[in-house]
């Protein structure tokens, strides 16, 4: 059946309402213009709306991931944990949401499918299954871990339990009393989950094919006066997060850890990995993930406490990782998860060892047994940076497809343009430090930049930018050169290099160069009359 098609006129259009989309509305709101949101889930908070899984959680505090924009809003808000769980995180977006009067403009269940650049009219046509819409200026806030991962698991829709994904959890509760459960995916949101499915499960079985390095978050309760003083100096705060390297108040090291003996290195990790925890366990030392001696010492280390808390050390080795240094893959923060295989009632199977050969009508078959299990949960990650970007059959200028620009891998000028593609920005895109940073931060500059570049197109009299081929090549040799010099680049199998997806080209998609460095090329870039761009 055919669907009538209305045509719309905005002068921007922003695909997905997640802390992006919705930060972009508002802002293209206080420019004056016409704006709308197309967002495919059924509500907003992206992220945060589809991993409803229990345990789910920031692992950057939440008073540094949330919006610095509004000081009234900073100010209200009231978190309750170091690390606010999901549901509290989707309270607050849609709070922000409401402040601001955003549900107005936004589209729900509608995924963009299309987008076609005219260039004798300069504007965009989105399509999606019910309309089109034309606007000047498209904005893809369509996220960097968007588009689950669609992993062939041998017999899955042969199983007769329930099927649980992370990234598509079922809004209402999910009871694991008195069932075995099998848990496939140790990555941030298999480490996230495990303990909960321990504590709630008759049984729990972990498949695990790659072990993570994996930090205590020391997760705590937020006492009132804790709270008042933060927000005393909100904006000094601020101010001092986003001139660390990933947009956080976080406590980072400066002296390389090179330069220091193996006594004080220890020292700082045992430091950090007691009281303070968390993703800061990686700000030690500035060459964490350069030097090979202090990321081997670091990999080391965590290596060690996995065995103090693992008391089965067959166990606990099977739960090292080892064939690649801390940061490699990004490292999970936990809580209670290295614990929960001192209990009866949760076993460890390791694929490298025991592949998967299929699941059954009762279970899952690897190569030496069978586990009888009555429900699965699938934590297998995601089609990260590009994913959601690919998936709208998206058309620059002369009819090019994105998805032949970026067939060896993707390429942009600073994350934000494609040479090719005139009047389209990406809010976090590959080359930006994107998820190596403080998102909710990271979108606000992203944001922000594309705010500033709008605004002096009009008063130019500008209808068109464009990122040219050039400063497209140079920007993606520089991300790569960086990159190199990282543990990233030597890291298996990890999502930042696009190795968990089969076929997707190898490429270091983060900016390595560091957030506030980031921040001042793209500012640069913008003080020289957007250098790299053609503008007219
Ligand atoms: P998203 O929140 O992913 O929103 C994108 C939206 O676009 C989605 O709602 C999606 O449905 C929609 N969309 C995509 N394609 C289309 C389309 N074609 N048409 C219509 N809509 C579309 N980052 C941190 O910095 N700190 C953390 O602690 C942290 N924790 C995380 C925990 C989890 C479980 C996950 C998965 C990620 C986490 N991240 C974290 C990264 C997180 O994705 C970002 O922090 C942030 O929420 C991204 O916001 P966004 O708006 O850019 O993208
Ligand atoms: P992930 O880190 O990519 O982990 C996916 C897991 O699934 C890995 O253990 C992977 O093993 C496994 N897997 C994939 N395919 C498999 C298969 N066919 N058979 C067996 N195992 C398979 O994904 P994620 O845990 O969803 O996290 C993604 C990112 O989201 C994180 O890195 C982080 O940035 C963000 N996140 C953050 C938090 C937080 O703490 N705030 C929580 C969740 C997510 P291999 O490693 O062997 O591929």
């Amino acid at each position: 059946m055919s669907v009538a098609v209305q045509d719309r006129t905005f002068d921007v259009l922003i695909v997905g309402a997640g802390v992006a989309g919705l930060y972009a509305l508002h802002r293209m709101r206080t420019l004056g213009l016409r704006a709308k949101v197309l967002e495919a889930g059924a509500g907003i908070g992206g992220t945060w709306y589809w991993n409803r899984y229990p345990g789910a959680r920031c692992d950057i505090e939440s008073l540094d991931y949330s919006y610095s924009f509004s000081e009234a809003i900073q100010q209200e808000w009231e978190w309750s944990e170091r690390y606010a769980a999901q549901p509290d995180i989707l309270r607050y977006i849609k709070h922000v949401a409401s402040t601001l009067d955003l549900h107005r403009d936004i589209v729900l269940n509608t995924r963009v499918e299309k987008l076609e650049y005219d260039a004798s009219a300069r504007q965009w046509t989105l399509t999606t299954a019910k309309e089109r819409m034309v606007a000047r200026f498209v904005i893809m806030a369509t996220g960097c871990l968007s588009i689950p991962l669609d992993v062939a698991i041998p017999g899955i829709e042969s199983f007769e339990g329930k099927v649980y994904r992370t990234s598509n959890w079922p809004h209402g509760p999910v009871d694991f009393h008195d069932l075995r459960v099998g848990l496939i995916g140790t990555g941030s949101s298999g480490v996230q989950v495990a303990p909960i499915l321990a504590r709630d499960a008759s049984h729990l079985t972990v498949f695990q094919r790659t072990p993570n390095y994996s930090i205590p978050s020391h997760n705590r309760t937020l006492e009132a006066e804790f709270i008042k003083q933060w927000k005393a100096d909100y904006s000094a705060r601020r101010k001092a997060a986003r001139q660390t390297r990933n947009f956080t108040n976080n406590d980072a090291g400066t002296a390389p850890g090179c330069d220091q003996t193996f006594e004080q290195r220890e020292h700082e990790f045992e430091r950090r990995w007691r009281e303070t925890g968390g993703i800061g366990f990686m700000y030690a030392f500035p060459d964490m993930t350069t030097d090979a001696t202090v990321n081997e010492h670091a990999s080391d280390f965590v290596r060690r406490k996995i065995r103090e808390i693992v008391k089965d050390q067959e166990v606990a080795n099977l739960l090292c990782p080892r064939d690649y240094g801390i940061g490699g893959k990004r490292i999970c923060v936990d809580t209670g998860y290295f614990e929960i295989f001192n209990r009866a009632n949760v076993k460890l199977v390791d694929l490298k060892t025991d592949p998967i050969v299929r699941v059954t009508a009762t279970g899952i078959m690897t190569q030496t047994r069978e586990f009888a299990l009555d429900a699965l949960v699938l934590a297998l990650g995601f089609d990260a940076m590009t994913g959601a970007l690919l998936r709208v059959d998206i058309r620059g200028r002369e009819g090019i497809s994105l998805r032949e620009r970026w067939k060896e891998g993707p390429r942009t000028y600073l994350g934000i343009a494609v040479a090719g593609f005139p009047n389209l920005f990406i809010v976090t895109g590959p080359g930006s430090p994107s998820v190596f940073a403080n998102m909710v931060t990271s979108v606000e500059q992203h944001v922000d930049w594309i705010a500033d570049c709008m605004s002096r197109m009009r008063e130019r009299g500008d209808t068109c930018i464009e990122a040219t081929v050039k400063a497209e090549a140079d920007w993606f040799a520089h991300v790569a050169e960086v990159g190199a010099r990282t543990m990233l680049a030597k890291a298996a199998n990890s999502w930042y290099v696009g190795a968990n997806v089969p076929g997707k080209p190898r490429v270091v998609m983060p900016y390595m160069g560091g957030a506030p460095q980031y921040e001042e090329i793209c500012n640069r870039v913008a003080a020289e009359n957007y250098e790299g761009f053609i503008r007219a």
